[in-house]
């Protein structure tokens, strides 16, 4: 066990980790496998890959391994017998396994599906490692009410949000003059709208720095993701929006920064390796080792930074103008996002469209107040369907 023992209570921490199939749950894995001593698994969830799970189930050997869809149960099963893991499967089973007793839950499934099993988590109360950032820009008051309510710990594994949890100093909430946070740019930072028209699911997939899951990879070229982060920041930190700065940093070096009053800028820099942040919340308020590539900056030479250009990137312009317009704008936003990117992947349309299905779904959708769950499935649905109406119209691609 390499967790360091003095914040340790002695006895292995119970985790339960969400979307464990996913890029974060694999990451999320793999740093329990190698300490097997510091950690008992109470959990595993999977959408389809019942493979992957069964895998990591024999390994791990949690209490329960729990696959979203339905039909795979009966292969699930199969695939776990004989190993003492309880099988189970539907999303209710999700939000149950969200729900045991555990100390820390990493939630890490895609999307607003990761909502209903995220809240379970946090009405337990426990340390909950945040990687679902539509969770938060979807339902952010609510879910925030629910987590002052529990008393859960919310502690962030976004790269950007974990570095800045790092170095924010709470007790100084109102001596922070900004937030900045960085963005790579991604794959299409030096490429022109007439370009941009033209690609393809693969390009836009291939990040140039991060291996992602392939709805963030999408977000994170058309810059999307700095949006939802942007959105994702204002509700886990005591800033307003407009002390929240996003700065285009190709290398994904420094992974965010906080500015203070005194002319103090703080920053957290690493690899570009996830192990890392969720490591931090995994040993928090400890530190564990990780096989993280460690930084040599001597090698890298050269940090650049430069302003983001809404022009060609107007995803990030459309969730600040969400995001000021408060109520259940951030919850059409993402839901519209999430519909367009899923049928970019799926070859329905273009790159390009995907911007406007969501900026035309935000012109038609009627915002309202965001006060409730059922409010915010509401906003969810008639986001969905708004967008779904507007790509169903589009000339294929
Ligand atoms: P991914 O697509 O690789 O994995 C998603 C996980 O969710 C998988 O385990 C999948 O089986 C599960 N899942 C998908 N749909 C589901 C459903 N309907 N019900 C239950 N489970 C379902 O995604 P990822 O890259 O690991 O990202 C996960 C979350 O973490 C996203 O919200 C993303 O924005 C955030 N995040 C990811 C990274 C990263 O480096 N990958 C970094 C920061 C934040
Ligand atoms: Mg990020």
């Amino acid at each position: 066990m390499d967790v360091d023992s003095t914040a340790s209570t002695g006895q292995p921490r119970r985790v339960t980790v969400l979307g464990a199939t996913g890029s974060i749950g694999r990451n999320t894995v793999d740093l329990l496998r190698r300490n097997p001593d510091a950690f008992t698994v109470e959990a595993l969830t999977g959408n389809t890959n019942v493979k992957l799970l069964a895998d990591q189930a024999r390994a791990l050997k949690p209490r329960l391994a729990v696959v979203a869809d339905p039909a795979r149960y009966g292969d699930l099963k199969e695939a776990l017998s004989g190993t003492g893991v309880e099988a189970a499967a539907g999303p209710e089973a999700v939000v149950e396994a969200a729900g045991r007793p555990a100390d820390w839950v990493m939630s890490a499934i895609v999307g607003a599906a990761g909502l209903r099993p995220t809240l379970a988590a946090v009405r337990r109360g426990c340390v909950l490692a945040l990687a679902n950032k539509e969770c938060l820009v979807s339902a952010g008051d609510v879910m925030m009410r629910e987590v002052a309510r529990s008393g859960a710990t919310l502690l962030p594994v976004d790269s950007e949000h974990n570095a800045i949890f790092q170095v924010l100093d709470g007790a100084q909430a109102d001596r922070i003059e900004k937030i900045i946070l960085t963005a790579s740019g991604g794959p299409f930072l030096r490429r022109s709208s007439v370009e941009m028209a033209d690609v393809t699911c693969e390009q836009a997939v291939a990040h140039p720095n991060w291996n992602m899951g392939a709805k963030i990879s999408v977000d994170s070229a058309t810059l999307m993701n700095k949006g939802l982060e942007l959105i994702e920041a204002f509700h886990l930190f005591p800033v307003t929006a407009e002390r929240i700065e996003v700065l285009v940093h190709p290398q994904s070096v420094i992974h965010s920064l906080v500015a203070y009053v005194d002319g103090s800028v703080l920053a957290q820099l690493g690899t570009p390796d996830m192990r890392t942040p969720i490591a931090y919340t995994l040993a928090w308020p400890a530190r564990m080792t990780t096989p993280a590539p460690r930084l040599s900056l001597a090698d890298i030479g050269t940090l650049t930074f430069e302003r983001p250009d809404t022009e060609r990137f107007p995803s990030l312009r459309l969730a600040r103008e969400a995001l000021q317009t408060g109520g259940s704008a951030t919850t059409i936003l993402n839901a519209a996002n999430e519909e367009a990117v899923h049928c970019f992947l799926g070859r329905k349309i273009g790159f390009l469209d995907i911007a406007r299905i969501v900026e035309d779904t935000m012109g038609r959708a009627d915002v309202g107040p965001l006060d409730s769950l059922d409010d915010v499935h509401g906003a969810d649905g008639m986001g969905r369907e708004i967008a779904r109406e507007l790509i169903a119209r589009r000339v294929p691609v």
